[in-house]
């Protein structure tokens, strides 16, 4: 039985599993990340996660995935755009191939959560995935016959900082009107507030207020819908995947399989849409299920 190790090193925590060859998880082990303490300090959390996993599984010596928020350079093998800073820069993966004796794969967490889903989630037997994050930030990632798409410069599937508004609020990464900007959590509560909501509604706040027949609230999630609608249509006319599957925590919103659908169906390239818009079945594990399904099962 083949055995790996998949690494989910977020911002606040960091968690490590360990998968046999038929996607079961056999250990789990979560541990804050010590962000504040420094880079040298996180690589020695996630080799002691290892060590600890390792002597679970019985001394096994596994091979071992990393997901995590950011991209890694596609000519430096360094970390870009991680909100855990200390990260920025640093060759992260040839530092923990040194540290843990082994080859190391990292991918970022959306391209991790997709192949989760295009393996063993809602999106398997389907030959493209497209797998998407809807949460405090929006990313994406694509499987093509299992086989995880991360192109020349590793950003591939990054829909969230397509330009869907040119008029539209200044993103982190300078541009303005990103998709990211509109459809992520703090996207809609900004959208509502603007248009006369009350402040400090968050998303969730928002959609249950929208169900139980606040206007403003309504109109704003309407204006979501048709911006997922557009956002996605353009993503649809240039990869037509066959699944769709969404992640994060705006996935949660019922209407975004529904009337979210029916956008997508008003503005994609076709005269119907038979493209499957799925919720994810993995939830919070696909990240780090997919960082262990970096390296394959047999
Ligand atoms: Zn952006």
């Amino acid at each position: 039985m083949k055995l790996r190790i998949g690494i989910d090193l977020g911002g606040t925590k960091t968690e490590g599993i360990v998968m046999d060859a038929g996607g079961a998880i056999l250990f789990r082990e979560r541990r804050p990340t010590p962000a504040a303490q420094g880079y040298a300090v996180i690589l020695d959390n996630i080799h002691g996660i290892v060590r600890h996993l390792e002597a679970q599984a019985g001394g096994a010596h596994c091979p071992v995935g990393i997901g995590t928020p950011g991209a890694t350079s596609a000519v430096t093998g360094a970390l870009k755009n991680s909100n855990t800073t200390c990260l920025i820069g640093k060759p992260i993966r040839d530092d923990l191939e040194k540290l843990l004796e082994r080859p190391v794969r990292i991918a970022n967490d959306a391209n991790c959560f997709a192949l989760s889903e295009a393996l063993d989630g809602a999106g398997m037997n389907e030959p493209v995935v497209f797998g998407v994050i809807l949460g405090t930030g929006v990313g994406g990632g694509i499987v093509v016959n299992g086989q995880l798409i991360e192109g020349l410069q590793h950003i591939a599937g990054e829909w969230g900082h397509n330009v869907l508004e040119a008029d539209g609020p200044q993103c982190y990464c300078g541009r303005f009107g990103c998709v990211e900007t509109f459809l992520s959590g703090p996207g809609l509560a900004r959208d509502y507030a603007a248009h006369g909501g009350k402040a400090g509604l968050d998303a969730r706040a928002i959609v249950t207020a929208a169900a139980a027949g606040d206007a403003v609230a309504e109109s704003a999630m309407q204006r979501y819908l048709d911006r997922f609608g557009r956002a996605l249509a353009v993503v649809i006319n240039i990869l037509d995947p066959h699944a769709v599957v969404l992640g994060g925590g705006m996935s949660n919103i019922a209407r975004l399989y529904t009337e979210g659908r029916e956008h997508v169906a008003r503005y994609v390239f076709n005269d119907e849409l038979r493209t499957k818009i799925l919720p994810n079945v993995h939830g919070d594990s696909s990240g780090v299920r997919g960082a262990a399904q970096l390296w394959p099962a047999g």
